[in-house]
């Protein structure tokens, strides 16, 4: 297996893994560090980010201010969040807004020239920035210009990493798979930061894209590294039917209407203060119950699952048009159907995870739930610091992922500055090899494709916007099956190059494996709290379950334990919208 070393390497290149990167290079321009990705830089999931990034822009106006950011977060986290992390969210987010206008994304202005803000799902004003309905895409593509300019970054597409390699609490190096040959390299370096992003993939019905398969979440915890909160799953209210196509939440915020088969505006029933501008659990949820009781619509043309209408006809076309583009062209070509003349059929997807590997606030990976790794750090989806706790609050990912992005990066070039590379790796790595060629020659009888369509029919089916006890004992029967199954696999190509049949596979091990945590925090989880809604235990529990979900792998299975939740200045109340 060839050996790369660097100061730093950064796994993963969306938005988080791109902004650390930028902010490691810039603290040291001296550093070499490693850029990595299993599909071209580019094609990460952040690119398809569409409603815009949240902060305070104009503390004063409509009488926001960072306070009420927090307090919003915290609210729509069910109280679950971490409220130090929340602050810090929230105090960096504009200055982050502002460096992205001076790198050039085209934020929406007003005609005298001052950035707009836009209505989201729990924030109590206007405060979300946008750049039409296609937020990610230009932020992306404005970190990837800048970086190219960083000659000590070197960007590896399509390399998926597959194992990370840590010695006790200290992080060594990080193998992956050259898709384009097949060949094994193993990047070895100082320090790491992991940005892989969320593991929504593991549902069937999800916004998400195919590579949202929490591959870095997995490698931690393979690792021996403590998972935090994984049984918090969010659905977003508006996935199109039938693909489950993100609608963005924006479609709301610019004034969209959410009706059932009778025509009215349901929501009512449920947040009748802020309506379809409640939290995304509350939202889901109303749809969910609007079905049940048999208030949903149904078109065998799109499916044999029930929906009910996003209606956006009254914001008229050029409005349409001017602030959600993408949108209209995503309805016309998946549904031919036009968001100005008719309603948009929907219903809730996966969406976000917000659970992820367990790091302090500054997102240092935690060795046990309570010791710190040394030189490795998780930023954006798959690190729970916790900003989101039960439930994120829509545009608040974006402000996570590029604020702890330059945290991480400005820490691990600092820490890379002053430690030296192990020289441990070489043995270490080799063994992957023989774990991945195992992997290819399998002779088994299980089609891998098998399992990942079973995976995602158990996970849409019981483990839900709601669950029962049923529901989720009936799920960790399946997806223990089929762990036992995955080791009986057979990959049908046995060739190096680009061998996507190899990657998927192991991404389905990853899913099956998340999912199993999944399941295995809620079936504990004896509350309704956030995204986790029992419906045996309809109420949130602070007395009992004030308190993070940890889960680490031992040699007799999986651990839980639990850390405390940190409160600052916001007492735990009931919410009300
Ligand atoms: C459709 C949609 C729209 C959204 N819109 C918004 C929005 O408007 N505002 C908002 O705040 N949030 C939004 N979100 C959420 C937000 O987009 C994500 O949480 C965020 O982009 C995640 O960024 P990230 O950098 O953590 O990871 P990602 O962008 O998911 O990137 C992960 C990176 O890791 C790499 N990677 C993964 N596994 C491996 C591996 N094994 N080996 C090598 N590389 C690997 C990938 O190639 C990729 O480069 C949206 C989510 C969806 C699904």
């Amino acid at each position: 297996m060839e050996l790369l070393k660097y100061d730093i390497v950064i796994l993963g290149s969306g938005l988080a893994g791109m902004r650390a990167a930028l902010q490691a290079s810039m603290a040291n321009e001296k550093l070499s560090i490693a850029l990595i990705s299993k599909l071209h830089a580019m094609r990460s999931h952040s690119v398809s980010a569409e409603g815009g990034i949240s902060g305070v822009l104009y503390p004063g106006r409509n009488n926001d201010n960072e306070d009420l950011h927090a307090y919003d977060t915290v609210k729509g986290s069910d109280f679950l969040a971490d409220q130090d992390a929340v602050e810090m969210l929230v105090k960096h987010a504009p200055s982050e807004i502002r460096l992205f206008d001076r790198l050039g994304v085209p934020w929406k202005r007003s005609s005298k020239g001052e950035i707009e803000l836009r209505a989201f799902g729990g924030m109590s004003v206007p405060r979300t920035v946008f750049a039409a309905d296609k937020t990610g895409f230009f932020m992306l593509n404005a970190l990837y210009d800048s970086l190219l300019e960083h000659k000590n970054v070197d960007i590896f597409h399509e390399h998926m990493a597959t194992k990370l390699i840590m010695d006790h609490d200290r992080f060594n190096a990080i193998t992956t798979i050259d898709m384009a040959t097949g060949e094994m390299k193993a990047f070895a370096a100082k320090a790491s930061i992991i940005a892989t992003g969320g593991f929504a993939r593991s549902y069937g019905f999800t916004t998400t894209s195919y590579s949202s398969t929490g591959d870095g979440i997995y490698l931690a915890y393979e690792a021996g590294l403590p998972l935090k909160d994984m049984e918090f799953v969010q659905f977003h209210p508006t996935g199109l039917v039938p693909s489950a196509i993100l609608i963005t939440e924006a479609a709301r915020g610019e004034g969209g209407y959410l009706v059932n088969s009778k025509g009215e505006r349901f929501m009512k029933n449920y947040a009748k203060s802020v309506m379809e501008l409640a939290p995304r659990d509350i939202v889901s949820r109303s749809i969910v119950t609007e079905i049940e009781q048999g208030r949903g619509i149904s078109d065998k043309r799109l499916g044999d699952s029930e929906f009910v209408y996003l209606d956006m006809r009254h914001l008229g076309e050029d409005k349409i048009n001017e602030r959600l583009p993408m949108i209209k062209e995503i309805s016309m070509k998946m549904v031919g159907i036009d968001p100005s003349k008719d309603p948009l059929p929907v219903r809730p997807a996966a969406h976000f995870t917000m659970g992820g590997i367990h790091t302090d606030i500054t997102g240092n990976v935690m060795y046990g739930a309570k010791k710190k790794t040394m030189g490795l750090w998780a930023a954006g989806e798959c690190g729970c610091v916790s900003v989101h706790g039960a439930n994120r609050l829509g545009s608040n990912s974006l402000s996570q992922c590029v604020i702890w992005g330059k945290l991480t990066g400005n820490l691990a070039a600092n820490f890379s500055s002053r430690h030296q590379l192990s020289d441990e790796i070489a043995g270490l790595a080799e063994n992957e090899e023989d774990r991945i060629s195992k992997i290819l020659d399998a002779k088994g009888n299980e089609n891998p494709y098998d399992l990942r369509k079973e995976l995602w029919h158990t996970m849409d089916t019981y483990v839900g916007a709601y669950r029962t006890t049923k529901s989720l004992a009936k799920a960790r029967k399946i997806i223990r099956n089929l762990k036992s199954r995955f080791s009986r696999i057979r990959i049908a190509d046995k060739g190096m190059v680009y061998n996507t049949n190899l990657r998927d596979s192991l991404e389905i091990l990853h899913m099956i494996s998340l999912s199993e945590l999944v399941v295995e925090g809620a079936i504990r989880r004896k509350e309704s709290r956030g995204a986790h809604a029992m419906r045996e235990y309809p109420k949130r529990n602070d007395k009992q379950w004030l308190k993070h979900t940890i889960a680490q792998k031992t040699s007799r299975g999986i651990k839980f334990s639990y850390v405390p939740v940190k409160i600052t200045r916001w007492k735990p109340v009931e919410r009300h919208y």
